[in-house]
C-alpha cells in the first residue's frame, strides 16, 4: 500500500547459514556483556566468522570491552563494522552522540535494530552474537520479530534470589518460540589464595535458572558453564583485551576465569 519496502534481513533468509545467539539476563551487572565479548574472541580464535551486535541500549559497554576505537564507516548505502580481535562489531552507542544518556522509545529501537541487521554489511558470518539489554524489553521482542531463528543464552549469577527475574528474560522464548540453548552462571566463585572458593554471592543460581527454564520451555535447557570471579577478567574488559584472548597473546598467564570463558 504504497508504504517503503520492508528492509532486507540477510540471517532472517531461510537459507542463511548464520547462527544467531541473543545473550540475554534478567538484570544489568551479572556479565552479561563480559560473556558475549569473550566468546566472541574465542569463538573467532577457534576460526569462525563472528559478529557481535550491541543491542544494550543502557550499557553498551561492548566497544570497551572488544577495544573497538573506530567508529564505522559508511560506504554508498552501506555501513562497514570496525574489527576487533577478528571480531566485526556494531553498537548502538557508536550511533549516539559523544556522552550522551539515550532515550529510545520502542519503536525507534526496533528500526535501528532492523538497521543494524539489513544496512551493515557483516558479510558471510558463521555467528552473529547480539547483547540484549537487561530484562524483557522491547529488544528482546523486536529481535524475535527480525530474527524468528535466533537462539537464546541467559547469563546470571549464583543469587538464588535472582534467579526469577533471570527465568523470566528467558522465557520470553516461550512467546517467541525461540531456543534457549541454556544458562551460564557468572561470578560463581572466588578463589582465594588458600585455593579454596569463597560464594560471595551464594551458589545455585544458574542451576534454578536452568531447572526453571527447563520446566518452563519443555526442553532441555542446561547449565553450560560457570565462570569464577576473576580480576583478570575485569581488567581485560576495561582495557578492551578480553581474557578469552590471553593464551593467544601471552602464553603462560592463562586464569581460571579465563578457561571458562574459552570452555
Ligand atoms: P552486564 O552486561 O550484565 O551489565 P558486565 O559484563 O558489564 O555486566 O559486567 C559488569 C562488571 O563486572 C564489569 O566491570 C565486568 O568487567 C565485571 N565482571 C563481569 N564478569 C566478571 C568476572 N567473572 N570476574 C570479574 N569481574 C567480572
Amino acid at each position: 500500500r504504497g508504504g517503503a519496502a520492508e528492509p532486507v534481513i540477510p540471517f532472517a533468509q531461510p537459507e542463511s547459514l548464520t547462527r544467531v545467539i541473543a545473550v540475554a539476563s534478567g538484570k544489568g551487572g551479572v556479565g552479561k556483556s563480559t560473556v558475549t565479548a569473550n566468546l566472541a574472541v574465542a569463538m573467532a580464535q577457534q576460526g569462525l566468522r563472528v559478529g557481535v551486535l550491541d543491542a544494550d541500549i543502557y550499557g553498551f559497554s561492548i566497544p570497551r570491552m572488544l577495544g573497538v576505537t573506530n567508529r564505522p564507516t559508511k560506504v554508498e548505502d552501506m555501513i562497514l563494522p570496525p574489527v576487533a580481535h577478528d571480531v566485526k562489531v556494531i553498537s548502538i552507542g557508536m550511533f549516539t552522540p559523544e556522552g550522551q544518556a539515550v532515550v529510545w522509545r520502542g519503536p525507534m529501537l526496533h528500526r535501528a535494530l532492523q538497521q543494524f541487521l539489513a544496512d551493515v554489511y557483516w558479510g558471510d558470518l558463521d555467528v552473529l552474537l547480539l547483547d540484549l539489554p537487561p530484562g524483557t524489553g522491547d529488544v528482546a521482542i523486536s529481535v524475535a520479530q527480525l530474527l524468528p531463528g535466533a537462539e537464546m543464552l541467559v547469563v546470571t549469577t549464583p543469587q538464588v534470589a535472582a534467579a526469577d527475574v533471570a527465568a523470566r528474560a528467558g522465557a520470553i522464548s516461550q512467546q517467541t518460540r525461540q531456543r534457549v540453548i541454556g544458562v551460564v552462571e557468572n561470578m560463581s566463585w572466588l578463589t582465594q589464595s588458600d585455593g579454596t572458593r569463597m560464594e560471595l554471592f551464594g551458589e545455585g543460581g544458574g542451576s534454578a535458572v536452568a531447572q526453571q527454564l527447563t520446566a518452563a520451555l519443555g526442553h532441555e535447557v542446561p547449565l553450560l558453564a560457570q565462570i569464577p570471579l576473576d580480576m583478570t577478567v575485569r581488567q581485560g574488559g576495561d582495557i578492551g583485551a578480553p581474557v578469552a584472548g590471553i593464551a593467544v597473546s601471552e602464553p603462560g598467564s592463562e586464569t581460571e576465569g579465563a578457561t571458562a570463558l574459552r570452555t
